[in-house]
């Protein structure tokens, strides 16, 4: 579980690491009772806000409500912004940037520091990798006070060693309390009143839930409230779809699929309506939303609709489901014709038959009946 920006200041605060004063925005009349100079940050799980336009300096209260009414509700890297953080703004002396994770190579836990700071890390490691120090420890002894100077020293932070440590020991309480995968703090910055994390990235191990349920609950409560909405949004953004000339329907849960069902359907002298694919693993929510999509874009009437499934991640008994849901709340104006195979196959065609829908096997057989019923025939 990936936790967001307030969620990870919070457990931060909690474990004694300095964290700007700050209060959650989730309304426009939430912006109104804030007073400038204040840091809004758009709260979406994606990296690399700042440069996006997602975090914005506000230095008086017109700006701040301005800039904080343009950012709830826009869209950051594909993720719908439903709540900022609005927080006190900080004078930053350096940024530096400090990270726990697990390496998979090494198949040990690392530090990894660098006073190249609020940058994208990645892009550090490549073009300037004498700038990152990475020190792996002991999983059970913990990181010791060797690390801590270690770091110290390459940070060119000896002054503040006393703090240094102090950040870099909540940080392993937390990597280990939490059964973390990921605790980066980018960037940590030196300011006249010592270091303060002025970001949080924190990644919690999925698989360690059954021994972490209260933070998980605690935190996917919170979660459920921001992204009321963000389901729906993110689910209609796997769909790719373009309209085109013919008469078919057609729908694929992959692009490869796709470009192979429009091939047979020419092959076979029909014309498609429509390239509409769901991108590979998907649920019964977008299954009914391509239908969706399909019928109510194309730009010719449709005369039959193909539904072309290849059940690699997909769950074929979930993509009957949204077909069935659809024919259900809207019922089908032209046949229809669907080829499903693969994962919980016979489930899914099971469903579909009890639901009077017919299901083919053979991939051609498809396509035929398809363009053979678009013809009228
Ligand atoms: P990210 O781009 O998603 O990693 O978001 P960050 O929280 O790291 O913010 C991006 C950048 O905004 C930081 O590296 C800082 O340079 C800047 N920034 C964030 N908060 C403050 C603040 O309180 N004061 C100042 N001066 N800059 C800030
Ligand atoms: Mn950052």
């Amino acid at each position: 579980m990936k936790l967001y920006e307030f969620q990870g200041k919070e457990l931060f605060a909690r474990c004694g690491i300095s964290v700007p004063k700050r209060r959650l925005v989730r309304s426009f009349e939430d912006l109104e009772t804030l007073d400038a100079p204040l840091v809004l940050k758009s709260q979406v799980l994606s990296g690399g806000r700042g440069k996006a336009g997602g975090v914005v300096v506000c230095d008086d209260n017109a700006s701040l409500v301005q800039e904080g009414k343009r950012l709830i509700g826009s869209s950051l890297k594909g993720e719908r912004v439903l709540a900022l953080l609005a927080e006190e703004k900080v004078d930053i002396l350096q940024e530096y940037y400090l990270s726990f994770v697990i390496d998979g190579e090494l198949k040990k836990p690392l530090i990894i520091a660098s006073a190249a700071g609020g940058m994208e890390i990645e892009k550090v490691a490549e073009e300037e990798p004498e700038k990152i120090l990475k020190l792996s420890f002991d999983p059970l002894a913990g990181p010791s006070d060797y690390h801590f100077r270690r770091i110290a020293d390459f940070l060119s932070l000896r002054n503040e060693l006393k703090d240094l440590r102090k950040v870099l020991r909540a940080m392993y309480a937390l990597f280990n309390q939490y059964d973390a995968s990921l605790i980066e703090i980018n960037p940590l910055v030196k300011t006249s009143a010592g270091l303060i994390a002025l970001d949080s990235k924190i990644n919690l191990d999925d698989d360690a839930e059954f021994r972490q349920k209260e933070i998980f609950q605690e935190f996917q409560e919170q979660q459920n409230v921001i992204q009321q909405n963000n389901a729906k949004a993110k689910d209609e953004g796997t769909i790719t779809y373009v309209p085109l000339d013919g008469n078919i329907g057609m729908i694929s849960d992959g692009a490869g699929t796709g470009m192979l069902s429009l091939d047979l359907i020419r092959d076979f002298g029909g014309e498609a309506a429509d390239f509409c694919e769901m991108g590979g693993l998907t649920s019964p929510d977008v299954m009914y939303q391509a239908m969706e999509t399909v019928f109510n874009r194309a730009t010719k009437e449709l005369k039959s609709l193909l539904v072309i499934l290849i059940g690699g991640f997909n769950r074929m008994d979930e993509m009957a489901e949204g077909i069935i849901r659809y024919k259900n709340d809207h019922g089908l104006s032209v046949p229809l014709f669907v080829r499903l195979c693969g994962t919980m196959e016979t489930e899914g065609k099971k469903m579909m038959i009890d639901s009077g829908l017919p299901v083919f096997d053979d991939l051609e057989e498809a396509v035929e009946k398809a363009v053979m019923a678009a013809e009228g025939e």
